[in-house]
């Protein structure tokens, strides 16, 4: 019974999208990290991204008020900060749909930031890492602007953390 209801919830986190990115979900950004029922409660254990991200009290809001709708009332979503969101759990289906957005998705690194912090973007157009970074703060603090040299066209990359 509580099984069949967890499946029900994971669905409905699937249809909360990032409300900086609107076709990709909160499942998808590797922000939910936990979820299950105390009693009656439904904890839902949300992940921050950035600091600079404002999207958290929105995100939280569209969680309770989705799963209201399939009757379950009494939600808590718990900002958790440890272990802190890395870009690594951004699943294959949001680094593919990012892409399709126009946004470079950040490359994996495994928590070895330094090795790769100095790689180049690649473009999410033509896949070329023949690439320039423009601008560290792009339309928010969670993107950095880039430019493609091969295909000649600007592109915002997920700033890998
Ligand atoms: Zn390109």
């Amino acid at each position: 019974m509580i099984e069949t209801s967890l499946n029900r919830v994971w669905e409905v986190l699937e249809e909360v999208k990032d409300p900086e990115i609107p076709t990709v979900s909160v499942v998808e950004l590797g922000l939910i990290r936990q979820v299950g029922f105390e009693g009656p409660r439904l904890i839902v254990a949300l992940a921050p991204t950035f600091v600079g991200c404002p999207a958290l009290d929105v995100m939280a809001a569209t969680i309770k008020e989705q799963l209201l709708e399939i009757g379950i009332d009494q939600v808590e979503v718990k900002i958790v900060y440890h272990p802190p969101w890395t870009s690594d759990w951004i699943t294959s289906e949001g680094r593919q749909k990012l892409k399709m957005l126009g946004l470079a998705p950040p490359a994996q690194h495994g928590g070895d930031l330094e090795r790769f912090i100095e790689a180049p973007a690649q473009c999410p157009y033509c896949e070329s890492t023949d690439t320039e970074l423009k601008n560290s703060f792009g339309s928010s603090l969670c993107r950095a602007i880039y430019f493609c040299n091969n295909c000649t066209q600007p592109f915002e990359q997920f700033k890998p953390i």
